[in-house]
């Protein structure tokens, strides 16, 4: 509340996503609503430095357009990829931005002068899910992106779990093929390496051979599966196959409600659901079988989740202010 008599003006918190090409930013209301968003190109090829920078000048405009609607910015919420120091406010590292130990959280809190949340995207994502989108109601909630990745977001009760070095929730490297394709990681075999959308393009493109007329995508793949194309039909079983193995692996660890697919190759809907539930269904032993949805929130997920991170941390200030 401004002083001067003026009226009290409704909160917004300020919602970053940072990716590897583009961030996703937003004033988001306390109920979830987004009141103004934008785009800005990350262009990570400047460095980690040039990239902070555009991180704290993106949040600073748009807590300033924010006071100019007559709206009052209580917080800022930052999601970053990579491996994210959640109580410290350290993006630790980032291979696709490049960060190294850089403390944003501290950097965007002296830069607005608010309450500030650093958070990791798939993690942010996976809360969003949880308490506004696909996930919403049931609790405990195991939400996996799959796209150039693969990658999980544990949320029980609201809250995600980070885990003691920020790494939680790298369903992408549970080991499913030991016999499979290298992975990015080191090791052979891991579910990304398997069943994410780039290797089920390099797979078909793999079994293709010549005969490939030009690089097909995993949608694509999915797509020539549900005509009857042999060779995509046995490229689509041995990802289902792959997923289904991991997504086991995952419920027997969480004994999750819901789990929610997001990320590129979930855009393949059905295709990939009917397939996937079956698959998961036969693995299914003593384990109680959750729910298999897609997302619901796109790609506005992890910005949504770090207006939540952002609210959660006015909450935790105000209660530290009680005491
Ligand atoms: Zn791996």
């Amino acid at each position: 509340m401004s002083g001067d008599g003026a009226a009290p003006t409704d909160p917004v918190v300020v919602a970053l996503d940072v990716g590897g090409t583009g961030m996703k930013c937003a004033l988001v209301r306390p109920d979830g609503v987004a009141v103004r968003t934008e785009r800005h190109p990350t262009d990570a090829a400047r460095g980690p430095a040039a990239v902070a920078a555009t991180i704290l000048d993106v949040a600073e405009g748009l807590a300033d357009k924010a006071r100019a609607d007559g709206l009052t910015p209580v917080a800022v919420g930052i999601a970053v990829p990579g491996v994210v120091d959640e109580a410290r406010g350290v993006a630790v590292w980032s291979a696709n931005v490049g960060f190294r130990d850089v403390p944003l959280r501290d950097l965007a809190a002296r830069r607005l002068g608010l309450p500030t949340a650093l958070g990791h995207d798939v993690r942010a994502g996976g809360l969003a899910e949880a308490r506004l989108g696909a996930g919403r109601g049931t609790g405990h909630v195991l939400f996996v992106a799959i796209g150039t990745g693969i990658a999980a977001a544990h949320v029980v009760d609201g809250h995600a779990a980070v885990g003691a070095h920020g790494a939680a929730g790298e369903i992408g490297h549970i080991l499913v093929r030991p016999d499979g394709p290298r992975c990015g990681c080191g090791r052979p075999g891991c579910l990304e390496a398997v069943a994410s959308a780039a290797a089920v393009g390099r797979r078909y493109a793999e079994l293709a051979g010549e005969a490939a007329d030009a690089p097909v995508s995993a949608a694509e793949v999915a797509e020539r599966a549900a005509a009857g194309e042999p060779l995509a039909s046995q490229v689509w079983q041995e990802t289902v196959e792959a997923l289904a193995d991991g997504l086991a692996s995952g419920q027997a660890l969480f004994d999750v409600a819901t789990i929610v697919l997001g990320g590129g190759l979930a855009q393949a809907g059905d295709l990939l659901l009917t397939p996937l539930r079956a698959a998961l269904h036969e693995r299914m032993t003593f384990h109680r079988e959750p729910q298999l949805v897609a997302a619901a929130l796109g790609d506005e997920a992890g910005c949504l989740g770090a207006a939540l991170l952002a609210m959660d941390a006015v909450r935790g200030h105000d209660h530290q202010e009680k005491r």
